[in-house]
């Protein structure tokens, strides 16, 4: 930062100080080319006043043919020390006298006739004298006054600079050193920091008010319209925030709803599914499940080939239970009856409830051989099972037709008839057996 604005306080005294220091010396120098005519001309009189006052001496030495005394005069001209030459000529003696050095090029010169007066006759001119003072003379007296003026000059400069330096660091310097701090220093990850980022103003800056201070103002004036914006985004956004945290617990209390809503659909629809499908009492298939299972299941074999057989099943003299222990008991024998038959068959093997005591069984993948020794173990199982009942137990026996359904059947009812048939021959030969065609 400090380099920044010595930086610019050097230019500026630099500039400043260079085009000062020029014009001073251009000026002390057209004030020394009129010091050096005004000198010039003060000599020149010097010779005039020179030649006043010797100018009767010489006419009087001249006309007397006084040749020692004109020459003393030479001399004695020629020891004042700003004259560096002296030229005597006498027009009738051809008299010559010539002093110092008389032919340099920018020597100030004086020449005036010798006139003779002896108060009768008109004045008579007897010669000419050449009085020269050399330019040296001239800058040995403007040279004080040289050294004078560039001494004036350079300390004029140097306390110009100085002034510069102490008013231009108070009021350039230090207000851009403060904004410079602040722009530079400036983050706008928070409210506090772009506050902290303010300039600040201090009295001593506000009392020299110039655009500089109103920079500074305008530059704190715009924080203040970012903190406000950004005071404002904050707050929009914590309340969009707010409002995305209630919609979303919304969303979820909706879906968990919904998703208890659709388990209690999936339940009643198990339960209407179970329902359409099977008997009410027993749990086992009932006719049109059974006749849809079956047809599935056959088209599966088929592909398989390989032959199935059905099993019709009748309780033996039920209407006897019912009579004897009520409809209550007779439900019991029907449903213990059922778990009988389940669990002498296969998984994939299909059992239903085609109406009052009779059952029916699909067994898939099953010779008729095989069919046969299944069924007259489920029979037996079903004649030695003792119902429990309270106080005593019951046993029931059951008569069951079987029939096998040849590979590639594509229609099951006439194997069912068929089933039917050897049923009600089983019970016709005595019931409590097994009758397979
Ligand atoms: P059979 O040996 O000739 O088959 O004699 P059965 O008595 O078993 O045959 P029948 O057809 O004369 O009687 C069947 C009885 O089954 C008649 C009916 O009351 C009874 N029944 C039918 N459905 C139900 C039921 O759901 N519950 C009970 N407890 N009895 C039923
Ligand atoms: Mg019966
Ligand atoms: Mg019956």
């Amino acid at each position: 930062m400090k380099v920044t604005h010595s930086r610019l306080m050097r230019l500026f005294i630099t500039w400043t100080f260079s085009f000062y220091f020029a014009i001073a010396i251009f000026v002390s120098l057209i004030h020394v080319f009129f010091e050096y005519r005004n000198l010039s001309s003060h000599i020149l009189e010097d010779l005039k006043s020179v030649y006043g006052s010797t100018r009767e001496s010489l006419s009087i030495g001249i006309w007397e043919w006084n040749h020692q005394q004109v020459n003393s005069l030479a001399k004695g001209i020629y020891g004042l020390n700003f004259v560096s030459g002296v030229v005597i000529t006498a027009n009738q003696d051809e008299l010559t006298i010539a002093k110092g050095s008389l032919n340099e090029s920018h020597a100030i010169r004086f020449s005036a006739p010798i006139i003779f007066s002896n108060g009768q006759n008109a004045d008579m001119n007897l010669g000419t004298i050449t009085l020269v003072a050399n330019q040296s003379v001239v800058w040995q007296r403007i040279k004080v006054n040289i050294v004078f003026i560039l001494a004036n000059a350079v300390i004029k400069s140097l306390f110009l600079a100085l002034i510069i330096l102490i008013v231009g660091r108070r009021l350039i310097g230090f207000p851009v050193g403060q904004l410079y701090t602040s722009i530079f220093n400036l983050r706008f990850d928070s409210v506090e920091k772009i506050y902290s980022g303010k300039v600040p103003i201090s009295h001593k800056t506000s009392n020299d008010d110039t655009e500089l201070t109103d920079l500074m103002r305008a530059y704190n004036n715009t924080l203040d319209k970012v903190i406000i914006r950004t005071t404002q985004r904050d707050s929009a956004r914590l309340e969009l925030e707010n409002r995305n945290l209630q919609l979303e617990r919304l969303v979820e209390e909706k879906t968990l709803s919904l998703q208890a809503k659709v388990a209690e659909l999936n339940q009643a629809n198990e339960k209407l599914n179970l329902a359409a499908n099977t008997d009410f009492l027993t749990g086992a298939l009932n006719r049109r499940a059974f006749l849809k299972r079956v047809s599935l299941e056959l088209t599966r074999l088929n592909r398989e080939k390989s032959s199935s057989c059905i099993l019709m099943v009748d309780l033996d003299f039920f209407k006897k239970i019912n009579d004897k222990y009520g409809h209550a008991t007779g439900d019991k024998v029907l449903i213990s009856v059922v778990n009988i038959l389940s669990d002498g068959i296969r998984e994939h093997d299909l059992l239903a409830r085609f109406g009052g005591e009779e059952f029916v069984v699909f067994l898939g993948d099953t010779p008729l051989n095989q069919a046969t020794e299944i069924a007259e173990r489920l029979r037996q199982t079903i004649e030695q099972h003792n119902i429990e009942l309270d106080p005593n137990s019951i046993t029931t026996t059951a008569s069951i037709g079987i029939t096998q359904i040849p590979n590639g059947c594509q229609d099951i009812q006439p194997y069912i008839d068929k089933a039917d048939l050897l049923l009600y021959r089983a019970k016709e030969k005595g019931r409590n057996r097994v009758e397979s065609e």
